[in-house]
């Protein structure tokens, strides 16, 4: 997808990986946020973050101090050099930051999961000149988080880039909201010269996983991280599991490895070679599966068979992944993929039935 982007980079931050938002959930009190800042500040980092309005699942939490809280971020501003940034959820919430001078908005998962709301926050940002980040939805969706890009895009702003924050699902194991690595890497993709920052906090859901999200987010290119730093975790109004402290927020950024995409080394290009003949003839396996696929049809449809024999793909299904087993593939990897290569087989001989 071609998109005329603008650089998010703000004068005075430096274009090298990762970029770096932090701060705080929630502005929770004046202090808070000025205590939290200056620390980050001392330790380097340039842009803040902080909830002003905040969407919370069930109501009785606390949804932010709203707009009295956008005087603590001028302060910061003021007396750090840091630029702030806030989540945007309304026209309202629009009008407000900009007119607080707030330097970056961003666009948080339950909103762009609603076409109405995005729509809204794009028509209030007409005309203006503003770096937007969006967030992923909650739910799984590539196709509606490229909307929400395009709705912002189309209304005029060019410097955008995404956060991937996780999918919330039913059944929650290890992370609040599960990373679905794949779905921001088809995202770069579909809009490669898009900037995508990782938001190992809101991801993880926990303290311990902010390091090694951070680390895979930078082995996956990545451009940036936004994570959640307060100057006393334990006691935060919101999200107080998965906060850091912004000293244990330097430590982790100090050990990250940042390894360079563009070295590629002569050893790793013969491997790639390797790696392209075997996807041919992986190609080539699969046309010839698929054109033995279409006899098999045209045997069934010529002796009034059923396309379907259940006992016949249970069997496939066993005795291959018990092969796979032996060669050292995930079991359950190697079902997806017949699953996946049954599908298209059925849906070949229903054609051929059907014609
Ligand atoms: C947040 O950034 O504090 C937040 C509410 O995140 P999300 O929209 O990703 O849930
Ligand atoms: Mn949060």
């Amino acid at each position: 997808m071609e998109m005329q982007l603008e650089s998010i980079l703000l004068p005075g931050v430096d274009a090298q990986r990762p970029v770096v938002i932090a701060g705080p959930c929630s502005a929770e009190t004046e202090e808070q946020v000025m205590e939290t800042a200056k620390d980050l500040a001392n330790k380097g980092i340039k842009i803040f973050r902080a909830g002003i309005w905040k969407p919370r699942t069930k109501p009785g939490g606390f949804e932010g101090v709203g707009v009295e809280g956008l005087a603590w971020l001028k302060r910061v501003q003021k007396e750090t050099g840091m630029y702030v940034s806030t989540e945007v959820a309304t026209k309202d919430h629009v009008f407000e930051a900009l007119k607080a001078g707030v330097d970056i908005l961003w666009i948080g998962a339950r909103t762009s999961a609603n076409p109405f709301a995005v729509q809204e926050i794009a028509d209030a940002l007409k005309g203006v000149d503003i770096p937007v980040l969006i967030k992923n939805p909650v739910n799984p969706d590539l196709e509606l988080w490229i909307g929400a890009i395009q709705r912002i895009y189309n209304a005029g702003i060019r410097r955008i880039g995404v956060i991937h924050r996780g999918f919330s699902s039913y059944d929650k194991k290890m992370y609040r909201n599960s990373p679905l690595w794949h779905i921001p890497i088809e995202l770069r993709r579909r809009i490669p010269n898009m900037p995508i920052f990782c938001d190992p906090s809101h991801i993880g859901g926990k303290r311990e996983l902010v390091a090694p999200l951070c680390q895979q987010a930078m082995d996956l290119s990545f451009d940036g991280l936004i994570v959640e730093s307060h100057c006393n975790p334990d006691c935060a109004w919101s999200d107080a599991s998965q906060q850091v402290t912004p000293d244990v927020l330097d430590y982790v950024l100090n050990l990250l490895v940042i390894r360079d995409s563009t070295q590629t080394t002569e050893n790793l290009s013969e491997l790639r070679r390797q790696i392209d003949c075997i996807d041919e003839q992986l190609l080539e396996l699969l046309a010839k599966r698929m054109r033995i696929s279409r006899e098999i049809g045209i045997y069934k449809k010529e002796h009034n068979m059923p396309i379907l024999q259940s006992p016949r793909y249970s069997e496939i299904l066993e005795k291959r992944s018990n092969m796979g087993e032996q060669m050292d593939l995930n079991t359950e990897f190697v079902k997806e993929i017949l699953k996946n290569i049954h599908e298209e087989s059925v849906r070949q001989q229903m054609i051929i039935m059907n014609e």
